[in-house]
């Protein structure tokens, strides 16, 4: 199955935390890493307090079910010390699954697609990058969600 998969992180070297994820998830036997967008630059949800986030979005191919390839995600979080303490609060890593295959999935520990995800530039704007072309189930074409949302305050990073 291919799915999307949203980094993001701005703890503790967020580059080194981000690269790391993603180290595991194309280490993993039952995942291959296809593609990465570039970094992107955006500041913390809501005005929460924090330094500003590097995210990247990628593509994969796994062997895992929706919920598998959720508890590994979690296991990546724990294994760089997530700490969960406020919502949308500071983070060395965070996994989304954004997109899973076609499958839609509304659970009490998994939605997909990702509901925020239309919303947030962060997450749109490097799926953009690496998959223009994209139509996501339910939500249409990725490139009529990028028109709709504000995205002055995400930029590409380094
Ligand atoms: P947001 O979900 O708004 O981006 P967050 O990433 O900070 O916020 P977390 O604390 O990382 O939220 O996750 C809370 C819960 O969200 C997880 O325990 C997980 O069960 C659930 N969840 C639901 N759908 C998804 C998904 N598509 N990808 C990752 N987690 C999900
Ligand atoms: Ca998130
Ligand atoms: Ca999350």
């Amino acid at each position: 199955m291919l799915a999307y998969i949203g980094l993001g992180s701005n703890l503790k070297g967020p580059r080194k935390q981000i690269e790391k994820a993603l180290r595991a998830l194309s280490e993993a036997k039952e995942t291959t890493l296809l593609s990465v967008s570039s970094f992107y630059q955006s500041k913390p949800l809501l005005d929460m307090p924090g330094p500003n986030y590097l995210n990247v979005v990628c593509k994969i191919e796994t062997d895992l079910s929706a919920l598998d390839l959720l508890n590994f995600c979690q296991e990546i979080e724990n294994n760089q010390y997530r700490v969960r303490e406020v919502k949308w609060g500071s983070r060395t890593i965070d996994l989304d699954i954004l997109l899973y295959g076609d499958q839609v999935l509304a659970t009490k520990r998994l939605t997909i697609p990702h509901p925020e995800m239309i919303n947030r530039a962060f997450v749109l704007l490097p799926l953009f990058e690496i998959e223009p072309g994209l139509k996501l189930p339910l939500l249409g074409p990725l490139k009529g969600l990028l028109e709709r949302i504000e995205s002055s305050d995400v930029e590409k990073y380094g």
